[in-house]
């Protein structure tokens, strides 16, 4: 062979070698175009198409007609069955012989009833590798899902099934990603046959890429990309496509290279194959249980092939779904859990939104997880893994602790639109000063190929160069499932030690916390939230699924609780713990962060409001039976009891209801976590040490309403003019403002419309105006007095108000309905105060925290939407406002303005997202203290400090004799605190444990005179197991 002439044109050279693997060009005579060799079509096809999932016993029963290349099937969410019999000539034997299947629609191949592989052209699965070697038994142990055994040695025959969604993995969007779907979409079947596949001419492929990659990377300052470059067109110049024999020798110059290894302070990659499935999205939740099999089948099968290979994998709902609906691939998983490829991450029930749910939805996020992951995995998982979710709650790090997790890995902060977050591998700290080990992998993404470009981002783009030297890179389709390929495990293997290149190793997310861990010296800490700047709309889009999270988490709450202290009071009430199990899985299951945080499709939306309406039903029919255990034999007066399940003594003015269905209002006192009987009528009367409310219309128009506490003027179009604390004087509106004002904008974001509100919709603010005079008294006064009008906010929408004060009250309520018929606007409500401060405070998991009020900095002002749970405040030395909601998140606090998001109204994924009626209510209240503090009054239980919250009471999971409870309690002002913990139930031992109910062993706690002493460091969470007594005879 003539030597290779010294000089060389790096741009002919280079596309030289991207033409000789090109699949567009030249493929008759390069060396993609003999990838595959000789082909012949199945023997034959044949379908049938159902609108139902079906399971394979049942589909394979049915009438399968004849089919053919070409056909189309559909529409949207149908499936189509194919039935494939096939026969490979033998003239094949000794050959890899591939089904190479191309069809719209996501692919399951069937084979002897079990799953063996997804065929997904998006995720460049297009062939099913029917057998390594025609004509040879496989010795490997792998048989079943790569290798088939024939009938008989000269008998190629065989049928399978390919099960195909008509669905896309990422849904059916109509002209876009994220565009509703498409109801009428038809698909293609466009390929189908067998042919022989050339594994040599694929290996010469990915080396030849990879060195492509190389010298594109590293470019034309790297001496080591002139040498992958010349090593590719050497290799080039000895292959010749036509002639195999050639192919040794293009390998082997491929081997010199990729042999000449790096230096000892190369950095390490750690390569996890993944598949991110949301667990509903773009597609139903039970779509994505078919997505799950087609997955993870797959990757099993990239396991038998590839002993190193290690896949993680997280949600148990998931692994869940997958063991009652494909029990066979389930024990498949179990197997390879066992030998340490599938690896089980993240310890959660399903990835969660890491803002909306509440702290103690959280815990059991985790509960529910890690008990499913012992049981069914032999361990809890290591790892919290939330790589696609939308801000991180500042409690994380506590919650992770308390559920045996010390490592956290997530990369959603990379989509920062303003600022770009500062680390890549770093400790977090929490609320509460609980210190976590988080990594994002450098890449920026879940869903690697594998390619050169990527490796080399994940070291360029590293943030703690010199302070970590170990990468995660999580390879794989994801968000609509898929997964990793072989040809992207070939790459990886390649570049495992590679002069100019990091080091590659197929590796666990505990092997890289492990090398992370061992060399953390250097590791900055970040303190608080991790806040994504971007998708702050996902606060408020969806509203009734925002009031249905809030509610149901409230109900459940509230079963728990008086199911234990009816399970405390008597022998025979049995703790409806498997019901509380199933309610909470289906609370949890729709926290997921694509479905609470609405930028879910409408068929997502629908099935998660009939995930409310379950708990709704079910949670009110044990809340009955358990209140009705627990005041057995006490009736009030008029047969009513009237049941407390806060944590403090409560004086409020309530709707009982009266024979024929109507009402009458009653003021009522009933101790925390307890009941009372309602008050005789004639004790309503001389109610008062408090002074009735008094009502007052002007002849402006405008109404007072005043109970002594807090005096309320609205001016005669609903707005308020004046909050004032009476007893101080003190005006709580800024002079010159008004509050309770409605003010709507434009809300078009740059694409992703359900998820983002962008900076510029406040340029377009518009005051919602109304109109004078149609203000009218409602309540007249004494115990409530009301006012309330209507306002009309656009053509299409209006809004009713009736604002509310009670006897005895601190804060004046907004009982809010609105007909919302409106296209990309966002309605808001907003409480100029008379307040200053640089900061203001927002209710989180378990505590609060506060955020800047101005915009200094990019990034004070890249939170200009933010979240907060039911309270907000913006208080100064010695007085404050606070602004209460009961089923809202969004929300902000410019200068001195509170604001709350109330609806907005996006069109993709779902057109129809909050069209439609809502109901909502928040509430203004004036304080003196810095924090509203509660009272202190308790029955069942009750703490000295009014610091300390009782959050939640519930039946321990493992309980024996079921005479366990675990109690929840944690501290809300941020102090330290001693406190006592008053116990009326007849408690024998009481025992400190974690968040996932494990005793502390030094944690038995002295019982004295009913009370246990505990001590809290600010925002921390306690929780505590009680051994009730023998129940009573
Ligand atoms: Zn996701």
């Amino acid at each position: 062979m003539a030597a290779a002439p010294a000089l060389k044109h790096w741009r002919t050279t280079l596309e030289r070698v991207e033409k000789f693997v090109s699949p567009l060009y030249f493929t008759d005579c390069n060396l993609r175009g003999r990838l595959f060799g000789a082909s012949c079509p199945v023997a034959v096809l044949s379908s049938f198409l159902t609108p139902e999932r079906l399971p394979y016993q049942e589909a394979v029963q049915r009438d399968f007609r004849p089919a053919q290349v070409g056909d189309s099937f559909g529409p949207t969410w149908w499936t189509c069955w194919f039935r494939v019999e096939l026969t490979i000539p033998e003239a094949w034997v000794g050959q890899e012989v591939h089904l190479c299947w191309e069809s719209d629609g996501e692919g399951l191949v069937w084979r002897d009833g079990e799953p063996v592989q997804g065929l997904t052209k998006e995720g460049e699965k297009t062939s099913y590798v029917l057998t390594d070697r025609l004509g040879e038994r496989d010795p490997r142990r792998f048989k079943r899902f790569s290798c088939l055994s024939f009938p008989s040695s000269r008998d190629y025959s065989l049928t399978l099934y390919v099960e195909v969604a008509c669905n896309g993995l990422l849904g059916a969007g109509k002209g876009s990603m994220i565009a509703a779907p498409d109801p009428e979409k038809m698909f293609q079947l466009s390929r189908a046959e067998l042919a022989v596949f050339h594994r040599d001419v694929h290996m010469l492929l990915v080396d030849l890429e990879l060195l492509l990659g190389i010298a594109k990377g590293l470019g034309k300052d790297n001496q080591r990309s002139f040498q992958a470059l010349y090593t590719a067109n050497q290799m080039v110049n000895v292959c010749d496509p036509a002639q195999p024999e050639t192919f040794p020798v293009a390998q082997a110059l491929a081997s010199r290279f990729f042999g000449q290894h790096g230096g000892e302070s190369q950095h390490t990659i750690h390569a996890t194959g993944h598949c991110h499935i949301d667990t509903a999205w773009l597609w139903p939740f039970k779509e994505t249980v078919r997505k799950c099999a087609r997955s993870w089948v797959t990757a099993l099968q990239l396991m038998e092939r590839n002993p190193e290979f290690i896949f993680a994998c997280s949600q148990a709902q998931q692994l869940e779904w997958v063991k009652s609906r494909y029990p066979g691939l389930y024990s498949r998983l179990q197997e390879f859990a066992c030998r340490g490829q599938f690896v089980p991450v993240g310890g959660t029930w399903v990835e969660m939104d890491g803002n909306l749910p509440s702290g103690e939805a959280m815990v059991r996020q985790f509960l529910q997880g890690q008990n499913f992951f012992l049981q069914e995995f032999g361990k809890m998982c290591s790892e919290f893994w939330l790589p696609d979710t939308f801000g991180y709650s500042a409690q994380l790090p506590q919650i992770m602790h308390g559920c045996g997790i010390r490592r956290f890995l997530s990369q959603k902060l990379s989509w920062n639109l303003v600022n770009s977050f500062p680390h890549h591998t770093f400790f977090w700290e929490g609320l509460d000063g609980s210190r976590v080990l988080v990594h994002f992998p450098p890449g920026d993404s879940y869903g690697m190929q594998g390619s050169v470009e990527e490796v080399l981002k994940t070291v360029a783009n590293n943030r703690d160069k010199g302070r970590a030297n170990h990468s995660a890179f999580l390879f794989g389709f994801g968000d609509g499932g898929g997964g990793p390929t072989q040809t992207m495990l070939d790459r990886l293997k390649r570049l495992s030690n590679t002069d100019g290149l990091p080091r590659v190793q197929l590796s666990s997310p505990r092997q890289l916390f492990s090398a992370l861990e061992s060399d953390s010296e250097q590791l900055c800490t970040w303190v608080g939230e991790l806040f994504l700047e971007l998708h702050n709309g996902t606060y408020t889009t969806h509203a009734q699924i925002k009031k249905g999270n809030r509610e149901c988490e409230r109900i459940l709450h509230d079963v728990e609780l008086l199911s234990s202290l009816a399970l405390a009071r008597s022998a025979q009430f049995l703790y409806p713990a498997a019901q509380l199990q199933h309610l909470w899985r289906l609370l949890l299951l729709n926290q997921f962060h694509d479905v609470v945080t609405g930028s879910c499709i409408q068929m997502v939306a629908e099935e998660a409001m009939c995930h409310y309406e379950d708990i709704r039903s079910h949670g009110n029919t044990l809340l009955s039976a358990a209140a009705a255990a627990l005041c057995a034999g006490e009736p009030g007066p008029e047969g009513l009891l009237i049941v407390n399940t806060l944590p403090w003594k409560r004086t409020e003015v309530m709707a009982l209801p009266k024979p024929g269905g109507a009402h009458s209002l009653a003021l009522v006192t009933v101790p925390s976590m307890g009941y009372a009987p309602v008050p005789p009528p004639t004790s309503l009367q001389p109610l008062l040490p408090q002074q009735p409310v008094f009502v007052v219309q002007e002849t402006d128009g405008s109404v007072t309403l005043d109970n002594g506490i807090i005096r309320v003027k609205l001016d005669p179009t609903g707005r308020l003019t004046s909050l004032v604390l009476v007893a101080s004087g003190r005006e709580a509106i800024a002079e010159g403002a008004v509050g309770n004002q409605f003010v709507l904008f434009d809300d078009v974001p740059l694409y992703w419309d359900a998820w983002d509100v962008m900076d510029y919709h406040l340029e377009t603010r518009k005051p919602v105006l109304g109109q004078a005079g149609t203000l009218a008294v409602g309540t007249e006064g004494g115990l409530r007095g009301s006012a309330w009008f209507l306002l009309q906010i656009s053509p299409n929408s209006r809004l009713s108000q009736e604002v509310v004060l009670d006897v005895g009250c601190p804060y004046v309520r907004f009982h809010t309905e609105v007909h919302w018929h409106e296209a990309h606007k966002f309605l808001k409500v907003e409480f100029p105060a008379r307040v200053r401060s640089s900061q203001a405070t927002y209710e989180i998991q378990f505590g609060h925290l506060q955020r800047p009020t101005h915009y200094n900095t990019s990034w004070d002002w890249a939170r200009f939407e933010v979240w907060a749970h039911r309270w907000m405040d913006l208080s100064e030395h010695g007085f404050g406002l606070a602004l209460l909601n009961d089923c809202k998140y969004g929300a902000s606090v410019r200068g001195s303005i509170l604001s709350l998001s109330l609806l907005r109204a996006p069109k993709a994924p779902d057109a129809t997202a909050d069209t439609g009626r809502h109901e909502f209510t928040y509430a203004l209240m004036p304080h003196k203290a810095p924090s509203p503090a509660p009272a202190t009054s308790w029955s069942a239980f009750s703490v000295s400090s009014p610091a300390v919250l009782l959050e939640t009471v519930k039946q321990a999971e493992s309980s024996p004799q079921r005479r366990s409870l675990v109690l929840r309690l944690y501290e809300a002002h941020g102090s330290h605190v001693d406190c006592w913990l008053h116990l009326s139930l007849p408690v024998q031992e009481a025992i400190l444990c974690d968040l996932l109910e494990r005793p502390d062993p030094a944690g038995h706690l002295t019982l004295q005179d009913s009370r246990l002493k505990l001590t809290f460091s600010p925002f921390q969470v306690l929780s505590l197991l009680l051994v009730l007594q023998p129940p009573p005879h």
